[in-house]
């Protein structure tokens, strides 16, 4: 007997592996962070999620708060020079944030999928509804 996983965490899974949220077969990107208009496997519209800022703003609070936060807490990151401690620290955050964006870009998109939300969607657009 299969486990029943609820539909929106099994779509949101599906986006954070980079996979269609639809089917989890085909591949959600076709570059670093450019959508597939159509999933490969079974077809469905992808380009119609809206990710915009959402995926980048979630990727920083969660580099922020689960990393840069922690790592102030240490001594040595105070006391170091900094010519050497921040090469050291920023570069592997660098990479470490850019390879964390496209799997939170995949996930949102995998929740967008899940909640109905479409990029048609106007009340979602309020710097539009501000004119
Ligand atoms: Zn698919």
């Amino acid at each position: 007997m299969a486990e029943f996983i609820h539909p929106l965490r099994r779509s949101v899974m599906r986006g954070l592996q980079g996979h269609c949220p639809s089917c989890g077969k085909g591949p959600l990107f076709w570059k670093y962070l450019k959508v597939n208009g159509r999933c490969e496997a079974c077809d469905h519209d992808l380009a119609r999620y809206p990710a915009d800022d959402g995926p980048a703003y979630l990727t920083i609070l969660l580099v922020g708060h689960l990393v840069v936060a922690p790592l102030l807490i240490f001594p040595i990151i105070w006391r170091s020079n900094p010519v050497y401690s921040l090469p050291l620290i920023l570069i592997p955050l660098a990479v470490f944030t850019l390879l964390l964006l496209p799997r939170i870009k995949g996930g949102w998109i995998g929740l967008m999928y899940s909640l109905g939300v479409r990029d048609t969607d106007q009340r979602l657009h309020t710097a539009d509804a501000a004119d």
